[in-house]
């Protein structure tokens, strides 16, 4: 249950309240900014009264959320959430779109990339430093060089950057850096980092995980909510199935159901979600044409010489095909790119 304190509580009305959710054996999560105060009441069903909550002084709105994920939910918040990064607005009118290599590289390949993909029309530049490799004998990203030459591609071009957080022990360091920090689909299930994750200022692009269901992946972005993060932006990016000529199956029809009882808005990544170049651009128009907010691509100079996914990765030509093609879907489904 979620308990909407008017503006004018005083610290006592809001103690009062959290007083009677333990008394009834409740938990109570106090979330609090500048424009409002509200506190989630989790517990057993039959405990929670509604009006023994609405009663209480300043109490201004009582919302029963029978969902398990109670702030990511529509019962919660009815309006779309949009979140802000470097100027690109996710979940409004506009399709935004995250491209880049796979791993920062050098300092050549990443500058080139966020040039061309910035002419193409991206509005955030991705690049891992930190990568969560299937084999300890792959390339693991140059770390904090990697992030400083995502800072210059920044300084650059004028995009905001994406890069993933692996570990809590790294997070300070990439907080210094990233605008949007991604989690990664191996780190979904990572209560502890996205506990730490739903204290910072920052926004934060969850993917889900390649075996999530629904339920799940809105649990983890309610671990992030519930923490205090409010800008949450959801991926998929495709799931294990039996097929073998894609690395995963895109899931699109989690879009729309995603649409359905999350306010959150979702992008979809048709690299990983593919593992194939040559899905991609497809793909990209399918997930447009289902609802999604934005995608996230993979871009490199020259993906053959790529030293992680160079197979999932467009060329920078591509990459501008893709965005045509993409244009037209948008404006089919009445919104813009
Ligand atoms: C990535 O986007 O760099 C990545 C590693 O993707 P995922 O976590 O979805 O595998
Ligand atoms: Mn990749």
């Amino acid at each position: 249950m979620i308990i909407v304190m008017a503006v004018n509580a005083t610290d006592e009305d809001i103690k009062q309240v959290i007083t009677h959710a333990e008394e009834i054996g409740c938990q109570a999560n106090l979330l609090r900014d500048s424009s409002r105060t509200i506190i989630n009441v989790v517990g057993e069903e039959r405990n929670l009264v509604r009006e023994q909550f609405s009663l209480l002084p300043h109490v201004e709105n009582v919302i029963p959320v029978l969902k398990p994920y109670k702030l990511a939910s529509r019962e919660f918040k009815q309006n779309d959430t949009k979140v802000e990064v470097k100027g690109a607005t996710f979940g409004g009118q506009k399709i935004i779109v995250i491209a880049g290599p796979c791993s920062v590289e050098n300092e050549e390949q990443l500058l080139l990339t966020a040039q061309a993909v910035k002419t193409a029309g991206a509005s955030l530049l991705r690049g891992g430093a930190f990568k969560p490799r299937t084999s300890p004998y792959t390339f693991q990203g140059l770390g904090k060089d990697g992030l400083k030459l995502l800072a210059k591609a920044r300084e650059a071009t004028g995009l905001g950057i994406v890069t993933e957080v692996i570990d809590i022990s790294e997070l300070d360091t990439v907080l210094e850096y990233a605008d949007l920090l991604q989690v990664g689909s191996r780190n979904m299930y990572n209560t502890k980092l996205l506990r730490e994750l739903s204290k910072v200022k920052k926004p934060i692009l969850l993917k889900r995980n390649f075996s999530a269901t629904l339920n799940e992946f809105l649990m983890s972005a309610e671990y992030l909510l519930s923490g205090g993060n409010d800008q949450v932006i959801l991926c998929e990016r495709g799931i294990r199935s039996f097929v073998e000529y894609s690395r995963n199956t895109l899931d699109l029809n989690i879009i729309p159901a995603i649409k359905k009882v999350s306010h959150l808005p979702i992008i979809v990544d048709p690299s990983h979600g593919t593992g194939r170049n040559d899905l991609i651009i497809p793909m990209s128009r399918a997930a447009i044409a289902a609802g999604a907010d934005g995608l996230m691509v993979e871009v490199h100079p020259n993906p053959s010489e790529a030293l992680s996914d160079g197979e999932q990765s467009l060329t920078p030509d591509a990459f501008r095909q893709l965005m045509k093609e993409v244009k037209a879907v948008a404006q089919a489904v009445g919104r813009d790119v």
